[in-house]
C-alpha cells in the first residue's frame, strides 16, 4: 500500500502525475468521471513515454513496466488502497470541496490527501474532511514529467508528518519540493498569473500582437516560453479560475481577469487543449 497512489482527474496534469509516479515504481490508479478522459490519458502517457525512449532517457523495459503499473477507474472508491491520493480535477472550488469530503470517506485511515490545485486554499479544502492534518498541496508544474518543481503547500492544520512524507515522496520521483504557506495562488501563480494577465491586456489594448508580446519576453527576459504561449499551455479556463481566486482572496482589483481572456474562454478557446487560444494548434 505504501507504494500505491491514486490520481483523481486524468487531464493534462493528472496524466503527467500518473506517468511520473509509475516510472518511479509506484502502482497508480487513475480516476476520472470521464471514460474518454481516461482513454486519452493512457494514450498520452504511452506517447510521452515513447518519446522518452526515443531520446534515450527511459529504457523500453522501464516504459513497459510503467504502463503496466497504471490502472484506471471511474469511481472514487478505487482510491481506498492508496497511501497517497493526488487530486488533479478541474480548478473549481465547489468540485474540490465535494471530492475531498468524498475522498475522506473512501480513503484508508491515515492516507494523505493532496491537491494539485493552482490556487484554491488548502486550509479550506482540508476543512471539508475529518483529517485536515493529512491534507496538503502538492503543486506540480506542467508538463509534469519534465518540470522539476513541486510547490508543497501546508494548510493551517497540515501536520509535520504529512509535510515530511510529501517532501520525501516528491524527492523520490525526482522533483525538488519547495515549501510555501497557504495564501491565494501560493507563490507560483501569484507571481505568474498577473504577468500573463498583463500580456493579455497588451493584446486587448492593441499594444502588440501575441507573437510580439511573446518575443519581447523570450528575447528580452530570457523566458523559454512567452506568457501567451504559456497561458495556452496552462489552459485559458484555468488561468481565469486562478485569477478569480487571487481577486476574491486578496481583494485587490489588480488581479481581475482581463476581459479578453474571459471572452476567449466563453468562445471555447481554451488554448492547446481545445486547439485554439492565442495561437492555433494541430
Ligand atoms: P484538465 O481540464 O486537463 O483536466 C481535468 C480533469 O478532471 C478532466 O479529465 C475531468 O474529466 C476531470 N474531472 C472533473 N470532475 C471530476 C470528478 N468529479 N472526479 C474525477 N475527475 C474529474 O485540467 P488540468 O490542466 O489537468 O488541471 C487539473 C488541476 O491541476 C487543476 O486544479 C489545475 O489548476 C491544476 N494545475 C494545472 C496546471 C496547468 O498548467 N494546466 C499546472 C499546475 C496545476
Amino acid at each position: 500500500m505504501a507504494d500505491r497512489i491514486a490520481v483523481v482527474g486524468a487531464g493534462q496534469m493528472g496524466n503527467g502525475i500518473a506517468h511520473t509516479f509509475a516510472l518511479k515504481g509506484f502502482a497508480v490508479t487513475m480516476i476520472d468521471v470521464s471514460a474518454d478522459a481516461l482513454a486519452r490519458a493512457r494514450a498520452t502517457i504511452a506517447a510521452n513515454l515513447d518519446r522518452q525512449v526515443k531520446k534515450g532517457t527511459v529504457s523500453a523495459g522501464d516504459r513497459d513496466a510503467a504502463v503496466a503499473r497504471i490502472t484506471e477507474a471511474t469511481d472514487l472508491s478505487s482510491a481506498a488502497e492508496a497511501a497517497l491520493v493526488i487530486e488533479a480535477a478541474s480548478e473549481d472550488p465547489a468540485l474540490k470541496f465535494r471530492l475531498f469530503a468524498e475522498l475522506d470517506r473512501v480513503a484508508a485511515p491515515g492516507a494523505i490527501l493532496a491537491s494539485n490545485t493552482s490556487s484554491i486554499s488548502i486550509t479550506e479544502i482540508a476543512a471539508h474532511t475529518r483529517r485536515p492534518d493529512c491534507v496538503i498541496g502538492m503543486h506540480f508544474m506542467n508538463p509534469v514529467p519534465v518540470m522539476e518543481l513541486v510547490e508543497v503547500i501546508r494548510g493551517l492544520a497540515t501536520s509535520d508528518g504529512t509535510t515530511n512524507t510529501v517532501v520525501e515522496l516528491a524527492r523520490r520521483v525526482g522533483k525538488t519540493p519547495v515549501e510555501v504557506r497557504d495564501y491565494p495562488g501560493f507563490v507560483s501563480n501569484r507571481v505568474l498569473l498577473p504577468m500573463i494577465n498583463e500580456a493579455v491586456y497588451c493584446v486587448m489594448e492593441g499594444v502588440a500582437t501575441p507573437e510580439a508580446v511573446d518575443s519581447v519576453m523570450k528575447l528580452g527576459m530570457n523566458h523559454p516560453l512567452g506568457p501567451l504561449a504559456l497561458a495556452d499551455l496552462i489552459g485559458l479556463d484555468t488561468c481565469v479560475a486562478i485569477l478569480d481566486v487571487l481577486h476574491a482572496g486578496l481583494g485587490d482589483p489588480k488581479y481581475r481577469a482581463c476581459p479578453l481572456l474571459r471572452k476567449y474562454v466563453a468562445a471555447g478557446w481554451l488554448g492547446r487543449k481545445s486547439k485554439r487560444g492565442f495561437y492555433t494548434y494541430g
